[in-house]
């Protein structure tokens, strides 16, 4: 099947048509600055290697955008189907499916009200990514469309992980509770870690680690724990983001700033993190590069990273009660061997024996970089969002 797989955010929209047979892309891209002023559009024939980089494309609302993603799949010249009639399915990434969805799901009126409901959880995402979906529904009325949950994988959560220690209405009138996100990429590369060992019963620790980044614990397939919460702010520290503070730190800075409740919000998620610490980006090799030059901030921003990180994976280990597999992916999991040396160090006693000589070798694919005595296996595995997401749609439109 063909699935065009969409990632529509307040102002960009990515995009990948997907051969689920093959599992190969066809074309691939990114419509950026959505309404706002200079907009740009990026595209990729994975076919034939033609590539239009960010080419100046007027885009003023979700509806051109989308119009002038079908119109290059189309083209006669660089275009990778000859009409629409080709494309099996859509699959859409949202980002928060709260308690209503533990799985993909085809799109109706009631999934519709359903994530504009969850818009309070997630006022950034939910709403953006319905525009695709809405607008979809005008311009292509006849063909199936799937939305894929960031959350959806981890509601086997048991209650005693995902609730908050708040007072009982919090949960019943608010919804306040542990939810995680990157669900797509954790079931993923969970499942792989799992035909990587060869067994299904199997305790992984997957660590997502890009710009936003989230550790889980899935024991026999099943999410146990997560590291994200009610918003992908908690949990280990990311590019922008602070992770898990103590819950007062917010108050004070609030009170002693004078801060609005949105300004805060900002500073947690744009401003914190390795950006934070570091002062000069967010961007890990940029941190790292800081780092080899002598910069004590970059060196403690490396520090602390690691240290959180490696906090959570002993943390589940406790609660899977052991582990069989470590899987790093995401940006910098999958490629900053320091950051896997910087976590992986120390942790010998607990059976987790990293290669480190291995490790500093860039080797495509999925790669087992523990060492053969290691009791844990420590991989790093390609996350596949978008084809998870297109498998997703093939499955539910069959
Ligand atoms: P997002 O959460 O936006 O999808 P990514 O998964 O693309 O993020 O990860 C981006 C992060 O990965 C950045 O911090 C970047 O510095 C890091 N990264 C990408 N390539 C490398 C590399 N070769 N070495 C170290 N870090 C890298």
């Amino acid at each position: 099947m063909k699935i065009l797989v969409i990632n529509s955010g307040s102002s960009s929209l990515k995009f990948e048509l997907i051969d689920t047979e093959t599992k190969k892309t066809l074309a691939k891209g990114i419509c950026e600055r959505i309404g706002i002023s200079n907009q740009i559009f990026t595209y990729k024939n994975k076919v034939t290697g033609y590539n239009e980089i960010e080419k100046p494309t007027p885009m003023q609302d979700h509806k051109v955008a989308i119009q002038v993603v079908l119109e290059k799949l189309q083209d006669k010249t660089n275009g990778v189907i000859s009409s629409m009639d080709d494309v099996d399915a859509i699959g859409h990434r949202v980002v928060h499916g709260g308690e209503y969805f533990d799985d993909a799901v085809l799109v109706n009126d009631d999934v519709i009200k359903k994530i504009e409901e969850l818009a309070d959880l997630a006022p950034l995402h939910n709403p953006a990514n319905l525009m695709g979906i809405k607008v979809i529904q005008k311009l292509l009325p006849n063909t199936p469309q799937v939305v894929v949950f960031d959350t959806a994988f981890h509601q086997t959560m048991p209650d005693y992980a995902y609730r908050y220690p708040v007072p009982e209405e919090d949960y019943t009138e608010l919804k306040v509770r542990k939810y995680g996100f990157h669900g797509t990429s954790h079931k993923f590369v969970s499942n792989r870690a799992s035909e990587l060992l060869g067994k299904k019963d199997s305790k992984i620790i997957v660590c997502h680690l890009g710009n936003g980044a989230s550790i889980s614990a899935v024991k026999d397939g099943k999410v146990i724990d997560t590291s994200m919460g009610l918003t992908p702010l908690a949990g280990v520290m990311m590019g922008t983001r602070c992770g898990d503070i103590d819950p007062a730190v917010p108050l004070y800075i609030m009170q002693k700033r004078n801060l609005s409740a949105s300004e805060t919000d900002t500073r947690l998620n744009k401003k914190s993190g390795l950006l934070g610490i570091f002062g000069k980006s967010s961007d890990f090799r940029d941190v790292q590069d800081a780092m080899i030059n002598g910069d004590k901030r970059a060196k403690l921003a490396y520090e602390m990273f690691c240290y959180r990180v490696r906090s959570y994976i002993g943390s589940y280990i406790v609660a899977l009660g052991g582990v069989d597999a470590i899987a790093f992916t995401g940006g910098i999991g999958e490629n900053a061997f320091r950051a896997r040396e910087g976590i992986c160090r120390g942790l010998e006693f607990l059976g987790i024996e990293l290669d480190y000589e291995k490790n500093k070798e860039m080797i495509s694919g999925d790669v087992e970089y523990s060492k053969p005595t290691s009791k844990v296996k420590i991989y790093k595995i390609e996350t596949a969002e978008e084809l998870m997401i297109a498998n997703d749609a093939a499955r539910l439109v069959k």
